[in-house]
């Protein structure tokens, strides 16, 4: 059969890859270790039989745009959500990204954030995060005038290094960027601030968030931004009609009926991950200070990968960001229940020991580009 080449500029593209290998103790993807609260599942249950199936849902799913709102104090037409986060960036990025326009990212950063504006036929401005991968402002002005982005991406806490921006940083940037300022707040709930507390009408400032991680819903797909609604209103243009199903719409507005449930998850979660960073600063590791519900480390005296299969040995899965640009040898381990992360802990102690042999793992993994 003949092949149909698809357009040029995605030729040279890889697609995403994250390694789903079965494992007891898995700790690769950033998911909460814990599920919804069994009282939002029965709610949920009890929706979802009066769903009127032969209908299309709400096209502007009204109500989980009002909880949404609600929760941030800011209006229902400052809200668009979609199915995840990346949806919320994909869509962002067909609207105003593109061909003939640019992108701005810090990298190390979300690798979707790129990915995307590629697919749109963006062009992407790579700027470079400092040593320690904070933001070197030299660079952003360098790249903002040179690219003069349409977008500038952030990411706070910043996947994968953890690191959480300063909203002194924040309020900079944005004063600088010629465009859109978009900042990725995927772990926000997890950091001491939010860039939400910015937005305006006035301001070219958009907030993006995730039900997946503090609120247990990676399964369900829903995210959402906070921006202004000049700009909602065009992301509602582009969008697919109903491309929010009915189940999507009804498990997000009653999750938000759940906010305490999720700030004890939180500062569970933030209280472990200090746990964690404390332990494994005794280690022989570089430990990277971190606002998300992971940590970014690299051991000083074994390879990255070689501490990573050795911790597969143990039955323990990290992602395994070794190979990655710009980070040499670093892992990224994302905060379990408190007896996964002493699995971990032990496990990793182990794997850095000089007497602990490493046997490299054998099994059909798929590594990350
Ligand atoms: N942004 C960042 C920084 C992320 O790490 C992730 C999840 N890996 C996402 C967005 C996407 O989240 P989702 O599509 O599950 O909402």
């Amino acid at each position: 059969m003949t092949r149909v080449p698809v357009r040029d500029d995605l030729k040279a593209l890889e697609g995403y890859h994250s390694p789903q290998v079965h494992v007891s103790v898995r700790l690769n993807t950033n998911e909460s270790p814990f599920p919804p609260p069994a009282a939002w599942r029965d709610a949920f249950a009890a929706e979802l039989s009066r769903v009127e199936w032969h209908r299309y849902p709400d096209r502007a799913a009204t109500e989980l745009r009002n909880g949404i709102a609600a929760v941030h104090g800011v209006r229902p037409d400052q809200v668009f959500a979609a199915n995840g986060s990346n949806e919320v960036l994909q869509t962002l990025l067909l609207t105003y990204a593109g061909p003939g326009r640019t992108v701005a990212t810090f990298e190390p950063t979300y690798q979707l954030h790129g990915h995307i504006a590629r697919l749109t036929g963006a062009t992407v401005a790579e700027g470079e995060r400092a040593a320690d991968f904070s933001l070197d402002m030299t660079e952003v002005d360098r790249v903002l005038r040179d690219a003069q982005p349409v977008i500038t991406f952030l990411c706070s806490p910043n996947n994968p290094t953890g690191l959480v921006e300063a909203e002194a940083t924040i309020r900079t940037v944005l004063a600088k960027a010629p465009g859109l300022l978009v900042v990725d707040e995927a772990y926000g709930q997890f950091a001491d601030w939010s860039a939400v507390g910015l937005i305006d009408d006035d301001t070219p400032l958009v907030v993006t968030r995730t039900f997946s991680k503090t609120w247990s819903m990676a399964g369900s797909r829903l995210g959402y931004l906070i921006g202004p609604s000049w700009l909602v209103a065009e992301l509602d243009k582009v969008v697919l009609p109903y491309h929010l199903d009915a189940a999507k719409q009804i498990a997000g507005r009653l999750a938000l009926t759940f906010v305490d449930e999720m700030e004890d998850r939180v500062q569970f979660i933030v209280a472990e991950r200090e746990r964690l960073t404390a332990a494994m600063q005794a280690m022989d590791l570089e430990v990277f200070p971190s606002g998300a519900n992971f940590i970014l480390f690299r051991p000083r005296s074994r390879g990255g990968r070689e501490v990573w299969n050795a911790l597969l040995e143990h039955d323990v899965l990290i992602r395994d960001c070794s190979g990655w640009p710009r980070l040499q040898d670093c892992l990224r381990v994302t905060i379990g229940t408190a007896a996964e992360n002493d699995v971990f802990l032990s496990a990793l102690s182990q794997a850095l020991s000089p007497n602990v042999t490493n046997t490299a793992h054998t099994g059909s993994t798929e590594v990350t580009a």
